[in-house]
């Protein structure tokens, strides 16, 4: 069962600016979904209008088989949104923003005290509950976003870029928690800049450019697509030469520093071992990028590309819409 379709969304704002060209997006129940694009990708106007914050110009969206125009209430009903900005009273307490929130809902106040306590523990803040909004760091701050997007126990949990400016511990906390929502059966969407994010714990993605879904793909496979791999490794010793060795692509970035493609079916010890043969020693590697922006930056590439030409052979994993 699909928990969101988007069908042919179109954004045109008052300007003139089409944010939306006829998006197609549909993400099963219990997915865990990125969208991914780059800033100006139209993502946030397509939550705004998943949302109902956005009047679209044209298109449908269904949740859990409920239309967005004849059935707004019960479309609202199973969605929870952490947006990007704060966009409410930061003089309130902690708690007080979670059970107002339950209120909007029509949750009785006593209900909404229960599950407000019980989304603050989950998420570390109970002890902070007297704590005015505006005394939070903006770690805590989207913490308590995700608390009161909760609290009406939506099936859809929208988050728009949430670990956005967090540093990396509160990070790590969030996706861990986000992970134990989604297993236990909350579909899951979120927008994020950082692929890492998307790799670890997303199922399937959708990449939007200049408001078009120009591909959507089960992130497993995408990640089997890839045809290499490129470490830099920092050497002991200086290099006088770069040796030629099968199956890796060997760039000298300084005397001391070496970026290795290292190309599928090719190890990193087999690297280790043909470098040691020459008497290079390594001292310490890391990887250039993150293996899904590689991927990502190749199908841009590829995209520009099958725009001017007609190369042929995409990745079969991915369907270019
Ligand atoms: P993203 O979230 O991917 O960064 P947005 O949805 O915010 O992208 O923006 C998509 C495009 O729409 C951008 O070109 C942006 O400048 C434009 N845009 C966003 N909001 C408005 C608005 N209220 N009025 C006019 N243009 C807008």
């Amino acid at each position: 069962m699909s928990a969101l379709i988007a069908h042919q969304l179109r954004k045109v704002y008052p300007s003139g600016l089409e944010a939306l060209k006829g998006v197609d997006l549909s993400v099963e129940a219990g997915d865990f979904f990125a969208l991914l694009g780059p800033n100006g990708a139209g993502k946030s106007t397509l939550i705004g209008i998943l949302t109902s914050l956005i009047n679209k110009t044209a298109g449908r969206v269904e949740v859990f088989g409920h239309d967005l125009d004849r059935e707004p209430e019960q479309v609202r009903a199973r969605l929870g949104v952490v947006p990007q900005e704060f966009n409410f009273n930061l003089f309130l307490p902690v708690l007080e923003v979670v059970i107002n929130q339950a209120g909007y809902f029509g949750i009785p106040r006593r209900e909404a005290r229960v599950r407000a306590e019980y989304y603050l523990r989950k998420l570390d803040l109970w002890e902070r509950r007297e704590t005015q909004m505006r005394q939070l760091s903006g770690g805590l701050k989207r913490r308590l976003m995700i608390a009161r997007a909760l609290v009406h126990q939506p099936q859809v949990l929208i988050l728009d870029e949430p670990t956005a400016g967090v540093d990396i511990e509160i990070r790590r906390s969030m996706w861990h928690y986000l992970r134990e929502l989604n297993d236990n059966g909350t579909t899951i969407i979120l927008t994020t800049h950082y692929l890492e994010e998307a790799e670890s714990l997303c199922r399937h993605l959708a990449i939007i450019n200049h408001g078009a879904i120009i591909a959507t793909a089960e992130i497993a496979d995408l990640l089997k697509e890839l045809r290499s791999e490129t470490f830099v490794l920092n050497l002991r010793g200086r290099l006088t030469e770069l040796p030629a060795l099968g199956g890796f692509v060997l760039d000298a970035i300084d005397e001391s520093t070496l970026e290795v493609e290292v190309s599928r079916g090719h190890s990193i010890s087999g690297l280790f071992e043909a470098l040691s043969r020459y008497g290079i020693e390594v001292m310490s590697l890391r990887n250039k990028q993150n293996r899904l922006e590689k991927l990502f930056l190749d199908m841009v590439d590829h995209r520009s590309d099958t725009a001017t030409s007609s190369t042929p052979g995409q990745p079969s994993g991915v369907s270019y819409e």
